[in-house]
């Protein structure tokens, strides 16, 4: 079966990597291939690989571009905007989004329950989209999205979380909650220097989850674990999010350890 990343520059994912090891440890004869393709070749592509493909990922700069070329669009996807897997399924185009399940797999592997309880994410990009229509779907108490300008908030943002609180970084100093959310590319590698909060801030939480998983330990990790917080980079959501893919494309559902296997020997080879 053939599968693959349907983006623009490619060179340094590590999609095949991880599709590899998921076909290595279920015994699936499967091929994952990039797919560079510019903006204005998407539909001819897409054409193209129906019927030679099970299904496909999308990454920049498609996520969005796409929908409009889909039969179907997945709730959590529409919801959020933007599209990350595509299903090729009885002659129809079928659109998700996996990095949602891939957060929501993230925080049930490591124990973080944030039902009922405060939650703070930085940023204000398509990573936060997914994370904040999941603690809304998943009813957490209270939801901050903190920004560096909270008049400029897209829209969007309040039709995933009508009861969303959109603060600066300055308001969060004050907040207490139980899970703190990275998804700013600040500390990611080769800046990893940078911190998106001050240590303070990290002290009003219980846990810190970063998206970035390179490098594994941001500056943002090291000081909540020097706190004695929950640290989780963004390694095992990068591998669930591929893993929920192949769930859809194998109508089956895999196990966690799974996941964590594929991460083990992934974190080897970064
Ligand atoms: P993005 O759209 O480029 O940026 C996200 C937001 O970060 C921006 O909208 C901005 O929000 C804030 N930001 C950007 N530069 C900043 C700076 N210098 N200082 C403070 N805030 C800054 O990125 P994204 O696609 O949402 O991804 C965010 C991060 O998550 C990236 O590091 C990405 O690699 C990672 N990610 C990981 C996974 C995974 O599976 N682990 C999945 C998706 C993304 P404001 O303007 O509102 O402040």
């Amino acid at each position: 079966m053939k599968y693959g990343l349907l983006g623009g520059k490619l060179a340094h994912s590590l999609s095949p990597a991880i599709h590899k090891l998921f076909f290595a440890y279920t015994g699936i004869k499967g091929d994952y291939q990039l797919l560079e393709t510019p903006a204005e070749a998407l539909p001819a592509m897409l054409s193209r690989m129906q019927g030679a493909y099970q299904g496909c990922n999308v990454t920049i700069p498609h996520k969005v571009a796409v929908m409009p070329l889909l039969d179907k669009i997945s709730a959590e996807a529409e919801a959020i905007g933007a599209v990350n897997t595509i299903y090729f399924h009885q002659g129809r185009l079928e659109g998700h989004n996996t990095d949602y399940f891939g957060f929501a797999k993230m925080l049930d592997f490591n124990n973080i329950a944030a039902v009922g309880k405060t939650a703070a994410v930085l940023g204000s990009g398509g990573a936060a989209r997914a994370v904040v229509k999941y603690f809304t779907d998943i009813k957490v108490g209270r939801l901050y999205l903190v920004t560096r300008n909270p008049q400029q908030v897209d829209e969007h943002f309040y039709k995933i979380a009508p009861d969303l609180q959109v603060i600066d970084y300055q308001q969060l100093e004050a907040v207490r909650g139980e899970v703190l959310v990275n998804c700013t590319p600040v500390g990611m590698y080769p800046h990893t220097d940078s911190c998106p909060v001050k240590t303070e801030v990290i002290a009003g939480f219980n846990s810190a989850v970063d998206l970035i998983y390179n490098p594994s330990q941001t500056l943002f990790l090291q000081e909540a674990a020097r706190q004695g917080k929950k640290a989780v980079n963004g390694l095992f959501m990068l591998v669930a999010q591929a893993v929920a893919a192949q769930e859809i494309w194998q109508q089956q559902e895999y196990e966690s350890q799974l996941i964590k296997r594929i991460m083990t020997e992934l974190e080897q080879s970064l």
